[in-house]
């Protein structure tokens, strides 16, 4: 029984996209053997957006605390393994045309002092070895196409994502929680009945039925018609600083090699393109600006991009609405999900927030039930990772270096950007030291040291003359680094063969 009540706690969830899935079947977890009583309300008519197949680290601590094996899950979603993202064509400076973003390795503690240690150098004019490709492990893995596994005699933490089938991920999380207890209902919300102090109250269905509960979970995607819609709670946009609100998307299957473990995030005239491989086949999506090109044209741009011109793969088109609510747990509502906010797809962190809002309010409401102590504290630290992971993404636009389209001038000419990115970039130019200044800043929870330092090395932000190195300079040699690399990578199995250990 939860604290204070004489019924079990009943939760509704209204949406059955990947939000209100993970939201079900982690709440199913968190308080397996309480009092509380979860139903998921979706809509059949509506139906989910569909996209989202990339992931951070972060899916694979989810699946940890769901007890769920990667030979479970990962089969039935098509899923691979993801090391890295590659960004293709944001920087025009020479040797800088790409660079990969890696997640973590242990074994990077012991080689990513040199790469920071030599960003400063180089940014002090010195003429050091400073691109971040040859320094860490999971960025060799995904260049070798090797899964960021270790073999069972090398105990090493690798943190790695995911990429895997956005619609399967549902419906497997779908039948994992109704197993456990969770009420699946089919039905389309068309009325919220508000109660005199301005709590929800019940929700009424097109078809005459209506449902009440103690909380509600507001899933609904972009609608968001629990939280925005009904409780009026504000959405502040972010497309001062991040342009793009549009996608259109289109499969391609696998050309034959093998499949790479990693995002590939490359430019185009007015925003950019992923790829994220799957075991059946290949996602594609092109991200835009609808301010600086047309539906046709982003189809025409990215079919010409995947060789589709005369291919008739239907293309999915799909609005985005970037930006954040003011109040995530607003009376008796949380919303998660697209609900919630999206600050588009760049570095796949919107799954990653859906988890972080589940888990913080499980949390507050453990400790606390609903006062308003708990959830303005709640309220604050959400708000504050939506903005550190925009901060990270605006930069991404900020710092390129194109210059041949409007769009990429405008990106690069953009100053609306915050009081922490400001004061990064600052260090970064000043040649100071950017480790020191992240924790200071308090930003590192959402983009750590390593990301800024792939970020801004891998674009090339060096000033353009250099000067020999002086002994002290050179303290690690590039050679050494990488044959430490390659040894390391030695004990890692191809990405085909780990599937294939999944009993695939
Ligand atoms: C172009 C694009 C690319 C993306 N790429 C990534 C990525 O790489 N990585 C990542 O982590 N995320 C990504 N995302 C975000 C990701 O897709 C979403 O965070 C995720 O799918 C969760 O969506 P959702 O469940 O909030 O909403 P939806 O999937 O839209 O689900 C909404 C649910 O609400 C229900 N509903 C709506 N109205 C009603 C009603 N009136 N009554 C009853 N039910 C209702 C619908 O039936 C549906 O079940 C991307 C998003 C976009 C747009």
């Amino acid at each position: 029984m939860a604290p204070g009540r004489e019924h079990p706690l009943r939760i509704a969830i209204v949406g059955g996209g990947t939000a209100g899935w993970m939201a079900a079947s982690l709440m199913a977890k968190r308080w397996h053997g309480r009092a509380v009583e979860i139903t998921v309300l979706e809509s059949p008519e509506i139906g989910i957006v569909g996209v989202g197949e990339g992931s951070t680290p972060q899916l694979h601590a989810f699946f940890e605390i769901l007890g769920i094996e990667e030979a479970e899950w990962m089969p039935r979603c098509n899923a691979t393994y993801k090391a890295a993202i590659r960004s293709v064509g944001w920087s025009t400076r020479p040797g800088h045309e790409s660079y990969f973003h890696p997640f973590k390795n242990d074994l990077d503690d012991r080689s990513a002092p040199a790469y920071y240690f030599n960003t400063v150098m180089r940014r002090r004019g010195a003429d050091v070895y400073a691109h971040p490709d040859r320094f860490f492990i999971n960025t060799a893995l995904a260049e070798r196409r090797l899964a960021p596994l270790p073999e069972y005699h090398f105990p090493f933490k690798a943190y790695y994502g995911y990429h895997f089938d956005a619609v399967a991920i549902g419906a497997f999380l779908r039948e994992w929680s109704k197993a456990r207890g969770v009420r699946h209902v089919e039905g389309t919300v068309a009325r919220v009945a508000l109660d005199e102090q301005g709590d929800i109250a019940a929700l009424h269905l097109s078809d005459g039925r209506s449902l009440d509960a103690d909380f509600y979970v507001d899933a609904t995607g972009f609608r968001s018609l629990l939280l925005q819609q009904s409780l009026g709670i504000a959405f502040v946009p972010f497309a001062e600083n991040l342009f793009n609100d549009s996608a259109v998307a289109m499969p391609t299957p696998h050309a034959g090699e093998a499949i790479a473990p990693h995002t590939t995030a490359t430019s185009l005239s007015a925003g950019w393109v992923w790829h994220i491989p799957l075991t059946n086949r290949v996602g594609n999506g092109y991200v835009y600006s609808s301010r600086y090109l047309d539906r046709d044209r982003a189809e025409t741009e990215l079919r010409a991009h995947l060789g589709l011109l005369e291919s008739d793969v239907p293309a999915r088109h799909l609005a985005m609405r970037v930006g954040r609510v003011t109040q995530p747990w607003a009376r008796n509502c949380l919303a998660v999900g697209l609900s919630q906010g999206f600050i588009e797809p760049l570095e796949a962190t919107a799954l990653h927030l859906v988890q972080e809002t589940i888990e913080g309010f499980i949390e507050a409401y453990t400790r606390g039930g609903f006062g308003p102590e708990h959830r303005d504290a709640f309220n604050r630290e959400i708000n504050a990772r939506f903005e550190g992971v925009r901060d990270y993404i605006v930069c991404r636009y900020r710092m390129n270096t194109r210059v041949d389209t409007e769009y990429w001038r405008d990106c690069a000419a953009n100053d609306r950007i915050s009081d922490a990115l400001r004061q990064v970039l600052a260090c970064w130019f000043a040649g100071g030291d950017l480790v020191a200044e992240i924790a200071r800043l308090g930003i590192g929870l959402w983009f750590g040291e390593l990301s800024w330092h792939c970020l801004l090395g891998g674009y090339g932000l060096y000033p353009e003359a250099t000067r020999p190195a002086t002994a002290r300079e050179f303290r690690f040699d590039i050679a050494k680094i990488s044959e430490f690399i390659d040894r390391c990578t030695l004990n890692f199995p191809g990405h085909g063969k780990a599937l294939g250990e999944l009993g695939r």
